[in-house]
């Protein structure tokens, strides 16, 4: 797999630009697929060209591509925009969201649609994965049907984003958490009582963990695992 930088390589509109999101307050990828037909980087050539003419997102033509990033169909990356281009021609739909757009029309599998490819699988799990190691735990991976689409980007890509969703947690993502003494000062910020951070596990301490763990929907066994510091450097984070 491999990045190509298209920044200033694709059509933009002669008067409209983006304007600008707040890269902090990010929230998630959303994948998207293209509903035309499948191809390698030139199709992205023409998807910005059909994008700043009039269409049907806007009679008058988004700024540029309305996507951050493309996914051709082998499983090549595209990078249209920087982070900060609220890259959608009217309202708010990608002021929280990295639109990722997936080559192909994934809509209705089955009939006359194709299947995204493995290698576009396989790129869509790195994309998401690389966003996740850069912005935190938190960071969310979506698609169109989280936000009123319901057939973007297609169900076999939205099955597997409910699938990292449900199991894709990195256990080293968990802040500076590394010791029981920095669990229990962060515990304490977020208004938990493990008593002195002196580093030893007691019941004031057990009991703080499994109040958070509770609170937080998780597993409550008093064990400040991976996932529960995980969850805990995200609610420092929130609490921020
Ligand atoms: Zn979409």
């Amino acid at each position: 797999m491999t990045v190509h930088d298209m920044r200033g390589n694709l059509a933009t509109h002669a008067t409209r630009t983006f304007t600008d999101r707040d890269v902090g307050s990010l929230q998630g990828v959303a994948f998207h697929h293209s509903a035309g037909s499948t191809g390698g980087l030139d199709k992205f050539l023409s998807i910005a060209r059909y994008h700043v003419g009039p269409n049907h997102i806007s009679g008058s033509g988004c700024p540029g591509i309305c996507y951050t990033m493309g996914i051709t169909s082998e499983g090549e990356v595209a990078i249209f925009h920087p982070l900060e281009a609220k890259t959608w021609s009217h309202g708010n739909a990608n002021r929280s969201h990295v639109g990722v757009l997936v080559c192909g029309d994934f809509s209705t599998p089955g009939h006359d649609a194709k299947e995204p490819t493995p290698e576009q699988l396989w790129a869509v799990c790195c994309v998401a994965l690389a966003f996740r190691s850069a912005f935190g735990v938190g960071f969310g991976f979506a698609g169109h049907f989280d936000f009123g689409k319901p057939r973007c980007p297609g169900t076999t890509i939205e099955t597997m984003v409910r699938a990292m969703r449900t199991h894709v947690v990195q256990p080293h993502d968990t802040g500076s958490l590394d010791t029981l003494g920095a669990v229990q000062t962060a515990l304490a910020k977020l208004g938990h009582t493990p008593g002195t951070p002196d580093g030893i596990m007691g019941p004031k301490t057990r009991g703080a963990i499994c109040a958070f763990q509770k609170a937080a929907g998780l597993t409550v066994d008093g064990v400040a695992g991976p996932r529960t510091k995980a969850a805990i450097s995200k609610a420092l984070a929130d609490a921020t």
